[in-house]
């Protein structure tokens, strides 16, 4: 290792969402040491939230006393997709089309920085840290806001012809289904995501169907849309059959999503993470486990590693972490 990139000793994971963003302190051999967060607040603009990455980062190294001067290098996972050279070409939910995010932050940091999309990084971090990069491939699915994944094949990110190689979420499931943001019908993400979840129980409560999450949302003000994911498992917990049906249903239609990626990819993993599986992971994955084995071809041993990630909201930061050291060092990911 040349001395000065020796005498820089931390690395620092980012994981920009549409809601928040985490920072994530590690050292030199990727112990974790401590994280910030703040709220994304996109709706302000491209340069304002360039302005609360920096500070989500400068308040955690003031944290820990150390300067931008002993960090070796920063990666960062955004949502959309990424071109080789750093810049994010399109994210909806951030309202960015071409902004060059590397570029940017490398100039206010002077730091060297390291893009990838949000889900490549978190199969990154899963693959690499949990998984001690021992299998040889492995796909992440994650369930949050949306359905993402990120494929690891021959131990290396598999990113595509175009860099959008992952796209799960908007696999087709039913052919006259609703409508996704996408354009198209029927994707898995209008059955699995956060989003969908909310508006189902809304939709059902709507047409009369009990709910214990009606009382929730109205002694707090709310609406469904504010409800968190950790609020589905208390309901169901308390024997709510309306939001205990629509997420049978999310398990089952992941479950066949699962089997559908392991008949096409053969993986000796698949791993599990966002936001609904970290909140509902007890109830969820036996039945979403036993329904992708159902499904999967014969000839695929049942033993076939499926399970959530013990990493949770970290996986981001984790896998920036990694993204980061690999990068500088001029290894592939
Ligand atoms: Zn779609």
């Amino acid at each position: 290792m040349p001395k000065e990139q020796l005498e820089k000793k931390y690395y620092l994971g980012i994981d920009l969402g549409g809601t928040k963003i985490l920072s994530g302190l590690y050292n030199r051999e990727l112990s974790f040491l401590g994280k910030n967060k703040k709220r994304t607040k996109a709706e302000r603009g491209y340069k304002s939230v360039l302005e609360r990455i920096v500070r989500c980062i400068t308040e955690l190294l003031d944290d820990f006393d150390v300067q931008l001067g002993e960090v070796a290098a920063v990666g960062i996972g955004s949502p959309g997709s990424i071109t080789r050279d750093g810049k994010v070409v399109f994210a909806g939910n951030l309202g960015w089309k071409d902004v060059s995010l590397k570029k940017d932050l490398e100039e206010i940091l002077k730091v060297p920085v390291f893009v990838e999309n949000d889900c490549n990084i978190a199969a990154l971090g899963i693959y690499h840290h949990e998984l001690k990069g021992e299998p040889e491939n492995m796909v992440g699915i994650f369930l949050g806001t949306g359905v993402g994944s990120g494929i690891i094949i021959n131990r290396h990110l598999y990113r595509g012809s175009h860099m959008i190689a992952g796209e799960v979420g908007h696999m087709v499931i039913d052919l006259f289904g609703e409508k996704c943001n996408c354009g198209n019908r029927g994707c898995l993400e209008v059955y699995a995501s956060r989003r969908t979840i909310f508006k189902k129980i809304d939709d059902a409560v709507c047409k009369g169907e009990d709910s214990i999450l009606v009382d929730m949302v109205q002694s707090q003000g709310k609406d469904f849309s504010n409800l968190r994911s950790g609020d589905l498992l208390k309901a169901i917990r308390a024997g709510d059959k309306c939001v205990e049906k629509i997420i049978n249903d999310v398990a089952d239609y992941v479950g066949i999503a699962v089997a559908n990626v392991i008949n096409f990819l053969d993986p000796d993993a698949v791993m599990l993470g966002g936001g609904v599986i970290d909140a509902l992971e007890d109830y969820i994955m036996p039945i979403l486990i036993k329904r992708a084995r159902e499904y999967t071809f014969p000839g695929i041993p049942q033993t076939l590693k499926i399970a959530a990630s013990k990493l949770g909201d970290d996986a981001g930061i984790t896998g920036g972490a990694v993204l980061a050291l690999r990068s500088s060092l001029g290894k592939s990911c």
